[in-house]
């Protein structure tokens, strides 16, 4: 038997919105009488192992015509999952795909006629043309969509979906909907950062591991927040904005009930989440780059040990006072008593017997081959002395000026 209607599916479709439009255009009630006639059980609607070889047969099509929107192949060598060109890899564990109760935008599908296969992905939330959130369930009987309804724009009770109410999405969600189905189909992006998020990192990374791994924002700025809830992708969407501002302060608010001063344990649990894996710390490498980059200048709460970036150890900004001291040649005492005197500006971190001073690197210059006989400018004394030039001229205004005064002769002797 051949179907009446057998319109050929889209580049871009998704697979089982398909199989409700050829019923849809047929005029079945739902997809299931198709299904029943092919021997396809009820439950391959839900299932990423939709046959697809046995479905194109009744379109008068060669069963490998619907491959390429298929989620799975018949054992070919690759059992693996896909959607459209992208691999999904060998297990859907961490569950890529949304495929029992469906989402859409109706605003697309009245205008392109057909569901995107992007929507099939649990992480699309929105719709990056509309800038909606996309629709879960009916607004008439608020059943969730199921993928034996009567029409792509028709409730299985019968209301139509076409003027369902959505909330309006934020820009950073949207903007990372715009990412992702670019991603998808392989398409060009017209705002190359929208929401300034890092899109182009994006884009060179594995559909997989994105789909895999970004949901981890979300598991640290979103805490408790359901695995299926709209929130997720805007948790991620809030940590990549404004790259990478938007980084920056993801892992400040992470670390602000931390009590250590070491960064990598600060950050271990994000560490744990995106970096323990080879694969992810290779994929992720330009994320693990803004991450040292912002402990060696940016974190001024904690201290990057340089074992922890062996190949930055100059670059860190933000130093013990013991490093401090050994450094300049000055003794910890004579540090932490400038510091008490607001000479030095040190951060301190903790309190009571925990308390840790961190130095700020930037601020304090180290002396270069000096000769006695140098006749000191304010610049140079202050960096015979140690001690940034700001430093040198609040000496000056706090009556420190006499000590500072006598070094500062005794370089000209
Ligand atoms: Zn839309
Ligand atoms: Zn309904």
């Amino acid at each position: 038997m051949i179907l009446v209607r057998t319109p050929s599916h889209k580049e871009t479709e998704s697979l089982l919105g398909y199989v409700v439009r050829v019923s849809e255009t047929n005029g079945y009630e739902s997809p299931w009488n198709i299904l029943n006639r092919l021997g396809i059980a009820q439950g391959a609607m839900s299932s990423a192992g939709f046959p697809t070889r046995t479905f194109a047969p009744i379109l008068g099509r060669a069963p490998e015509a619907l491959d390429d929107i298929a989620y799975s192949l018949p054992a070919s060598g690759d059992r693996g999952f896909k959607i459209l060109s992208h691999s999904l890899g060998s297990g859907l564990r961490y569950r890529p795909l949304r495929l029992k109760h469906p989402a859409a935008c109706p605003d697309c599908i009245s205008e392109k006629g057909f569901a995107e296969a992007f929507f099939d992905l649990r992480i699309a939330v929105a719709c990056p043309i509309h800038g909606k959130e996309l629709l879960f369930r009916c607004d008439a009987c608020r059943n969730p969509l199921s993928m034996f309804r009567p029409g792509l724009l028709v409730c299985q009770c019968g209301a139509s979906l076409a003027e369902s109410s959505r909330r309006p999405a934020s820009e950073q969600t949207v903007a990372l909907m715009a990412v992702l189905k670019a991603k998808l189909e392989g398409a060009r992006m017209t705002d190359p950062a929208p929401a300034g998020l890092p899109a182009q990192a994006l884009l060179t990374m594995p559909l997989r591991v994105l789909l895999q791994h970004l949901p981890k924002f979300a598991a640290f700025n979103r805490k408790g927040v359901h695995e299926d809830s709209p929130e997720i992708a805007d948790g991620i969407a809030q940590a990549l904005a404004n790259w990478p501002r938007g980084f920056h302060e993801f892992l400040n608010d992470l670390s602000r009930t931390e009590q250590t001063v070491v960064f990598r344990r600060r950050y271990g649990a994000f560490l744990d989440q995106f970096f323990s894996s080879q694969e992810a710390r290779k994929e992720f490498n330009w994320l693990h780059e803004e991450f040292l980059q912002f402990g060696l200048t940016y974190a001024n709460d904690s201290i990057v040990d340089a074992r922890f970036a062996p190949a930055k150890t100059t670059e860190r900004r933000f130093i013990s006072l013991t490093e401090l001291s050994k450094r300049t040649g000055l003794d910890r005492r004579t540090l932490e008593s400038w510091n008490r005197k607001g000479i030095l500006p040190l951060q301190r971190v903790g309190s009571g017997s925990s308390t840790r001073y961190i130095a700020d690197a930037r601020e304090i210059r180290l002396p270069r081959n000096l000769q006695k006989t140098d006749l000191l400018g304010e610049r140079a004394a202050a960096a015979y002395l140690q001690i940034p030039v700001s430093t040198l001229s609040r000496l000056k205004g706090t009556g420190h000026y006499e000590v500072k005064e006598g070094l500062h002769k005794s370089c000209r002797n």
